[in-house]
């Protein structure tokens, strides 16, 4: 993901993403996925963010992202400490993932280019011409 959206990320949800410059986490190299998909990650992000806020303080480290990557085609959301709320909007998310192009947040699918990307025709049809 490109630089100016992994630092908006970080700078609109500190409590999430306090550890995105640990490098005791892989979240330390950043957003490992396309830009199509910081809307979802955004939306995503600020359902968590707000449960974490209306923890007591003293709760709230407990509850940081560890790493956001692309696995096998769809979104990947970890977090050292989540629960049941958490999970659920983590698991919604990475569903959305599944028919979101990676490239440009357009309705896509998973398509197999030698690896497995989901990505609209357009994106799908640029892959293509590079091989
Ligand atoms: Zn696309």
């Amino acid at each position: 993901m490109r630089q100016e959206l992994d630092e908006a990320l970080v700078r609109d949800f500190p409590n999430l993403y306090a550890d995105r410059k640990s490098n005791k986490v892989p979240l330390w190299w950043g957003f490992e996925c396309g830009d199509g998909w910081e809307p979802l990650i955004r939306k995503l992000s600020a359902e968590i963010e707000a449960i974490i806020v209306a923890m007591p303080e003293k709760e709230r480290k407990k509850f940081r992202v560890k790493q956001v990557k692309e696995k096998f085609g769809t979104l990947r959301f970890y977090m050292g400490v989540a629960h049941d709320a958490i999970h659920a909007a983590i698991s919604r998310a990475e569903q959305e993932s599944a028919v979101t192009c990676e490239c440009c947040g357009k309705p896509g699918s998973m398509r197999n280019n030698g690896w497995i990307s989901v990505l609209c025709d357009e994106h799908q049809a640029e892959r293509q011409k590079k091989r």
